[in-house]
């Protein structure tokens, strides 16, 4: 298939493999940042493929697993109310809140639907004009353009049923909050390409001055990470701190901007929790005062909630890079995909997940990984 199998030639990674290990004099750390990253890399075994060069730490760019407990409750307080239709991407129905999840809150009757785009959801509103109709809006920069239009075009509609759960969340600040600890390991990030295709690559510059780290934005094909590496490693082996971009096929140094706009129109920045992590100042957005009455958490009276983790769960150590997902003691027995006690086990790009897919089954060969 064009820009897919041509991206996952064997003969070619294993040139590129190569180059990078004869270029390492020692063992780079890398952060890649996005949870589609994170499970390309172990799907492929591009980690064990590349040995002593570099050593993978999975950042915290998987939006489902850094979605806060008490969000997860706030979603599932209103998806059990009478009168509504709660309005979900999958990925979201199985995440466990402090009780419950949202395949949970159906089961017991409530109206919880999975949807394709949160324009489905403004159909729906449409449609039910006797329901009150919400959509959970997760995510990063990629997802967020989308349900910002959601709300543009609920207003254009006129609909009076319509609400959007907000838990946006920025890269840049979390990349920030990682750089800042003390406990920091990260000699270079591979930046997210989908990421820095809506929001180009202008954010990143400030944090390789401030930081004296660089910074090479990649894709998320065996070639295009392994490309991004090898930038990367070229890099630190020659002492440059610099921002590159490895993925110019998707990513301009301007982005997308009718959907930046967008997003300034309906969004604004403000200080969110990350599950696992804790409060990172503007890190988020929340709707605009021009979109207010669209705030789901206003309208169902949530906003208040809040909930502990589960001590048992090490999902913030395994966000910020701090323990490989092996390591925690419950992985693969009492966390599972069917019984998860995190939501970095849940989401199709958790680190837990990626590691109880592929790395339980010893999938660590280019051609295999892709069959
Ligand atoms: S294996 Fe399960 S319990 Fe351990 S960090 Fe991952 S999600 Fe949390």
């Amino acid at each position: 298939m064009k820009y897919l199998d041509e991206f996952r030639d064997p003969v070619a990674a294993r040139v590129l493999v190569d180059q990078i290990k004869r270029r390492a004099t020692r063992t780079w750390t890398i952060m890649e940042v996005c949870g589609g990253q994170t499970h390309s890399i172990i799907r492929n075994g591009i980690d064990q493929l590349l040995g002593d060069a570099v050593e993978f730490i999975h950042g915290p760019g998987c939006p489902v697993c850094v979605t806060p407990l008490e969000m997860i409750d706030r979603a599932l307080e209103i998806a059990s109310r009478d009168n509504v239709i709660f309005c979900s991407f999958g990925d979201m129905l199985r995440v466990p809140g402090s009780k419950q999840d949202l395949f949970s809150v159906r089961a017991r009757g409530g109206d919880v639907r999975i949807v394709y785009s949160p324009l489905d959801a403004t159909q729906i509103a449409a449609d039910n004009p006797d329901k009150d109709v919400v959509f959970f809006g997760v995510g990063f920069e990629t997802t967020a353009p989308a349900n910002a239009m959601s709300v543009v075009h609920a207003k254009r509609l006129g609909l009076e049923n319509f609400y959007l759960l907000v838990s946006h969340v920025l890269v840049p600040p979390a990349m920030t909050a990682i750089l800042s600890s003390p406990t920091n390991r990260v000699q270079g990030f591979l930046g997210a390409g989908h990421v820095c295709t809506v929001m180009g690559t202008s954010e990143y510059g400030p944090l390789v001055e401030k930081f004296g780290v660089p910074i090479v934005v990649s894709g998320f094909e065996p070639l295009d990470l392994l490309e991004g590496v090898r930038q990367l490693v070229d890099l630190l082996e020659d002492g440059k701190v610099e921002l590159r971009n490895a993925y110019p096929r998707a990513v301009s140094d301007a982005g997308n901007v009718v959907a930046q706009q967008t997003l300034d129109d309906v969004f604004v920045v403000t200080d969110r929790p990350w599950r696992g992590i804790g409060m990172i100042p503007k890190s988020g957005w929340t709707l605009s005062p021009r979109y207010a009455e669209f705030d789901a958490e206003k309208k169902f009276g949530v906003g208040h909630m809040q909930v502990q983790e589960s001590a048992e769960c090490h999902s913030g150590e395994v966000l910020q890079g701090l323990m490989k997902p092996n390591e925690c003691p419950a992985f693969g027995t009492s966390c599972t995909p069917r019984s998860p006690l995190g939501a970095t086990m849940v989401s199709s790009e958790g680190a837990c997940a990626a590691y109880y897919q592929f790395r339980r089954l010893g999938v660590t060969d280019l051609s295999a990984a892709n069959a």
